[in-house]
């Protein structure tokens, strides 16, 4: 599924996040940057030993919930990965929807001042971290539209949803925001 917000794509599609040949792809990484399940595994997997190396080098107090750092992407075809920590689930009240939406701003300004061209992003927060697929859908769609909006850049964003049921969520809501 393809939208267009002002001059940029964003885009949904399912599949598996390290085979994206884009300038640069998010992970959903803890704030010790530690390395982990999930896509972080994955995505550590596929980028080699290097990516672990880098990121202990360059930023051994971690990163903050809601923020994002860039490190290089190892083997994989993407030229940089940026490393953003989603809020663990905590029932919604604890400022969950902010800290969200503060990853994904978080690589679009990355992305922008590294002045790449395109993005793909996993459905941060909804694995381990518990975050309602629906209402992580709502927040990360409505965020990097926003952005887009404003900055007009990159010219690709493509959320990467492994599950048929998480892509259905993220299809569903982007309807909603169309029509
Ligand atoms: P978090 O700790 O932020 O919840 P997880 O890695 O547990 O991170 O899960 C985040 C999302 O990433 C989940 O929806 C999971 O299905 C998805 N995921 C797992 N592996 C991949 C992959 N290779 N590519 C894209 N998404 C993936």
């Amino acid at each position: 599924m393809l939208i267009t917000v002002e001059d940029c794509w964003l885009q949904l599609v399912q599949g598996d996040i390290t085979l994206q040949e884009v300038d640069a792809i998010a992970n959903a990484a803890n704030e010790r940057l530690a390395g982990g399940g999930g896509v972080d595994g994955a995505i550590h997997r596929a980028a080699g030993p290097t990516l672990m190396e880098e990121t202990s080098r360059e930023y051994p107090d971690g990163c903050p919930t809601g923020e994002a750092v860039a490190t290089s992407a190892g083997s994989l075809t993407a030229q940089f990965v940026f490393h953003t920590v989603g809020p663990v689930w905590r029932g919604g009240g604890a400022g969950e929807e902010q800290l969200l939406r503060g990853c994904y701003r978080s690589c679009l300004e990355l992305a922008v001042d590294h002045e790449l061209q395109s993005v793909a992003f996993p459905a941060i927060s909804t694995g381990v971290f518990g975050y309602p697929i629906d209402l992580a859908a709502e927040a990360s769609l409505d965020e990097v539209r926003q952005f887009l909006e404003t900055h007009r850049r990159p010219s690709l964003v493509r959320f990467v949803l492994w599950s048929e049921g998480n892509f259905g969520a993220y299809a569903r809501v982007l309807e909603e925001m169309v029509s």
